[in-house]
């Protein structure tokens, strides 16, 4: 018999926001969670989609700062779009409110398609977004600066200048730390890490049951 009431309805599902400084471990802790199951969502990925060949944005990107930031093939030139908003403020926060609204709504929205008790959503930036506020945990990957800037070395081949450029245009170790709610310290090793990745997966499991 029809019902208005919902037979089976969806838990909601909880977002637990993953962030860290550059280098500091993300990826490597996201896919420790993508191991045991939890789907990972990624604003990286996402800020890639939401600008590919014929999306709005890209549209809206060549209309303020010129067509010359498109590519022959119609894709954006990235490089030009990194020097243009690095050089200028006010053209970097033009070009964030074309892409943080868009990259927010696609990254609830594929939360709310997920059954999962929970979510890992990974935000490098969480500190200077909006999103921080919408996350029902905040999961910070510690590392001292030093590890950073070693792994940023090896990783990307940077010069020692430019991994400090790198690390000091983002939120200071203690900002972040002093909003976390978890925090893995990936000092050791890719094993100790995965180790408290499974038992913060315990807690979450509980917590979002
Ligand atoms: P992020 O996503 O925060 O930029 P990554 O997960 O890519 O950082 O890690 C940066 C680099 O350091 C990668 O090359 C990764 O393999 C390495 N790395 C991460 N954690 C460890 C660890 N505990 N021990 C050794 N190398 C690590």
């Amino acid at each position: 018999m029809a019902t208005d009431v919902p037979q089976h309805e969806k838990r909601k599902t909880a977002r637990v926001g993953l962030t860290g400084g550059i280098a500091s471990g993300k990826s490597t802790v996201a896919d420790f969670f993508a191991d045991l199951g939890v789907p990972v969502i990624d604003t990286d990925v996402i800020a890639r989609d939401v600008v590919a060949k014929n999306r709005p944005a890209l549209a809206e990107i060549a209309a303020a700062f010129g067509r010359a930031l498109l590519a022959r093939d119609g894709t954006l030139n990235r490089s030009m779009m990194r020097e243009i908003v690095f050089a200028d403020d006010k053209k970097r926060r033009q070009l964030e409110a074309i892409l943080h609204p868009r990259i927010r709504d696609e990254a609830w929205r594929q939360v709310s398609e997920s059954t999962s008790p929970y979510v890992i959503v990974v935000v490098p930036l969480l500190f200077q977004s909006p999103m921080k506020k919408e996350m029902d945990r905040i999961l910070v990957v510690d590392c001292s600066v030093e590890t950073q800037m070693r792994r940023l070395l090896m990783r990307d081949g940077e010069t020692e200048e430019q991994a400090r450029r790198m690390i000091a245009a983002q939120a200071s170790r203690e900002e972040r730390l002093s909003l976390s709610d978890d925090i893995i310290v990936n000092e050791g090793s890719v094993e100790e890490t995965r180790d408290r990745v499974s038992e913060l997966h315990k807690c979450y499991l509980k917590m979002f049951a």
